[in-house]
């Protein structure tokens, strides 16, 4: 379509994505309610996000010609997919501008490059080595020494492909339990961290940077179940989170959006534990909580719109609906008694198969406090899934 490089991209034109999940469902919602087109590659034909799309190309993600003609349709081409294919995306970038760029999506995609980037940025990060080998492991392991985390490199997300290492004698078995010999591993020291929290950053084509609050998170099997935001800790430390996220987001230069996970640390050390260059599950609050959401910001940013406010309205909670607790999500009598809980409010993905580990939904609540948004999201989740 030939979008001109200078001067934003105005409502009427339209956005290519890649990748159709909950974070693409979100995304052609708010891009569609500011009056874009979008256009959504997903093999999948019930992609979460194809129901709020005005076009599906139906396509595994590495079908050039398929990308390739959703490009160019597009007047820009973003992503809610961190894992799309490098050269892919760099063939297109003839086609329509690809943001954020395929260069930030290399880094993200590997989680020792991303920890070489931040140290590179001056981010602190957990002690790490890149692991290609069981005697690399043992001498990386002598090296940062035990507990550590073993994970794979590449793929990684949601706690999978991944084993804590308690003592040396664990390491072969922790090996062959990650993917083994032909696998490229990271070991990370293990953090002893007194809360994890996430800020995302971002970053508009001229420079500008914008951060939402830091939410603070508490995972369960290595899969978010909290966010509360304002995070429960020091004002210093909200403040360096954001900083780290913008020292990342520049220092990528991405365009769109940085989400950025970190460890508080027992020595009060914020570190870096890993970059997604898109919308964030623990930036689902702000839909909810703020004037403009992630999914907006992330569609400001990539048309070279001025980027919304991050300003937070209110104390906001909120807790994942997964497939092992909620089922579908649709149809069970725990949602109405759910939405009596005041400020509640249910957001559910439309996925028509509920898996163990699957991200079905999520709930949200607005307090008066962190304390009593926490406290009535999981009221509200308690009484939709009978969770405890
Ligand atoms: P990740 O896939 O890297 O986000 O890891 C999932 C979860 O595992 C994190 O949110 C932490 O709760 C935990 N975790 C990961 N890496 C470490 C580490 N190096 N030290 C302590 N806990 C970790």
């Amino acid at each position: 379509m030939g979008a001109p490089n200078n001067g934003p991209i105005l409502p009427g034109a339209t956005v290519g994505l890649v990748g159709g999940g909950q974070l693409g469902r979100m995304f052609a919602a708010e891009a569609r309610r500011m009056g874009y087109r979008v256009l959504v590659l997903d093999p999948a034909a019930d992609a979460p996000a194809a129901h709020f799309a005005d076009e599906h190309v139906r396509a595994p993600f590495d079908d050039l010609d398929a990308a390739r003609e959703m490009a160019r349709r597009s007047d820009v081409v973003t992503l809610e997919w961190e894992n799309a294919d490098v050269d892919a995306l760099r063939a297109l970038e003839a086609l329509a501008p690809v943001r954020p760029g395929p260069g930030v999506l290399a880094v993200a995609q590997h989680r020792v490059r991303e920890k070489d980037a931040a140290r590179r940025l001056g981010v602190p990060t957990a002690e790490y080595r890149a692991v290609g080998s069981l005697d690399e492991l043992r001498a990386a392991l002598a090296e940062i020494g035990a507990p550590a985390v073993l994970k794979t490199a590449r793929f990684g997300y949601d706690g999978k492909g991944q084993a804590v290492i308690r003592d040396p004698s664990d390491a072969e078995a922790a090996y062959e339990s990650v993917g083994g010999a032909g696998t490229e591993l990271i070991l990370e020291g293990f953090v002893r961290f007194t809360a994890e929290v996430s800020v995302v950053c971002a970053r508009s084509a001229t420079g500008e940077t914008a951060c939402f609050p830091a939410a603070e998170n508490v995972h369960r099997r290595g899969i978010l179940h909290t966010s509360v935001v304002p995070a429960r800790v020091s004002p210093e430390i909200a403040e360096e989170a954001r900083r780290i996220a913008v020292r990342l987001a520049q220092g990528l230069e991405v365009v769109g959006l940085l989400a950025v996970e970190m460890f508080v640390g027992e020595d009060g050390v914020v570190r870096m534990n890993e970059v997604a260059p898109r919308p964030h599950n623990s930036g689902h609050y702000t839909l909810d909580a703020c004037p403009v959401s992630q999914f907006e910001q992330q569609l400001r940013a990539v048309c070279g719109l001025p980027l919304g406010s991050t300003e937070l309205l209110r104390p906001v909670a909120m807790v994942n609906l997964m497939g092992e607790d909620a089922g579908t999500g649709l149809g069970r009598a725990g949602v109405a008694a759910a939405l009596e809980v005041p400020t509640a409010a249910l957001h559910l993905y439309g996925k028509t198969e509920a898996r163990p580990g699957r991200k079905m939904g999520h709930l949200t609540a607005l307090g008066d406090t962190a304390d009593q948004a926490l406290e009535r999201a999981l009221e509200a989740w308690r009484r939709a899934t009978g969770g405890t």
